[in-house]
């Protein structure tokens, strides 16, 4: 039977774990936790994308480790973490970023009526059912240590009329912003916060160069007048997976330069 614990945990390690942390707004959460002293592991799909990201990176071993794993399969996340666990101690983070926004050739989104039940399938398990995966099998681990910290990155087009994202990514952030809400509920009384943050238009691989013609229309919407950068979602990201946001969970933290709700 499992017992509920106060906010004092016993296990002091820190270390992350990060989906997707090979590039965008991932590499840009594993770069910020490595410079906080985590030791950090992170998974990717290609395998020259880690290879890249951990040679950019340029930390030993002992602080960085990664795989090209993808999320959706379950077999090889748990063993993956088993790894992580048996070389440094439990895991006092997730970081459930990894995602994907398929579009259609002219870059804008697919329309409802154009989509396939593949393409919906995949999308909502790479973006939803992937931090579910990742979630149930952490909380086991965190629950025996009395802590723990879960971030899930949503997005803006999962709480708005989605403007550029289709009906499937639409579906999958608000979805995460549920399961934020629900595992909090389920893991708050054992020291583990889960919280959601949903971004904007961040400048990344996903959102294409800043110059395009979506982007510059998606400009006029943004009041700041400019793109988010990974960096700014990481420094969220690092406060939310800190004991200083100890009262916080169940929330979604928007990071949209004002565009959400203006
Ligand atoms: P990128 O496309 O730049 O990077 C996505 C990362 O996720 C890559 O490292 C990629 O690995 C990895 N990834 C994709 N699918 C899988 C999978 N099945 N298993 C493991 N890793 C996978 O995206 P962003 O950095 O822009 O986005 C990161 C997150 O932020 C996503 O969840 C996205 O929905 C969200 N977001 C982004 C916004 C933006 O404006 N950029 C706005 C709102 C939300 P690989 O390189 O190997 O393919």
């Amino acid at each position: 039977m499992l017992t509920r614990r106060g906010p004092k945990h016993r296990n002091k390690t820190r270390v992350a774990l990060v989906t997707g942390g090979s590039r965008g707004i991932g590499l840009g959460i594993v770069r910020r936790l490595l410079a906080d002293g985590y030791q950090v592991a992170f998974v990717a799909t290609r395998p020259t994308h880690v290879k890249s990201a951990l040679g950019v990176l340029g930390y030993s071993e002992s602080q960085l480790c990664a795989e090209s794993i993808d999320v959706t399969q379950e077999g090889e996340m748990a063993a993956f973490i088993d790894r992580i666990r048996a070389r440094w101690g439990e895991i006092t983070v997730l970081i459930n970023n990894a995602g994907i926004s398929p579009k259609r050739m002219d870059n804008n989104a697919p329309w409802l009526s154009q989509m396939s039940s593949d393409e919906w399938t995949r999308v909502l398990d790479v973006n939803l059912k992937g931090p579910f995966i990742l979630m149930r099998l952490m909380a086991p681990g965190m629950i025996a240590n009395g802590y723990g910290r879960i971030i899930n990155i949503g997005s803006i087009a999962g709480r708005a009329v989605p403007l550029i994202a289709g009906p499937h990514y639409a579906a999958s952030k608000a979805g995460l912003m549920g399961l934020t809400r629900a595992a909090a509920r389920d893991l708050g009384p054992y020291g583990i916060t889960v919280n959601c943050i949903a971004p904007g238009r961040i400048v990344s691989d996903l959102t294409g160069p800043p110059e395009s013609a979506i982007n510059r229309s998606a400009l006029t919407r943004i009041p700041v007048g400019r793109f988010g950068t990974p960096e700014e979602v990481a420094h969220v990201t690092a406060f939310l997976a800190s004991p200083l946001a100890s009262f916080i969970t169940g929330a979604t933290i928007d990071i949209t330069g004002g565009e959400f709700g203006a």
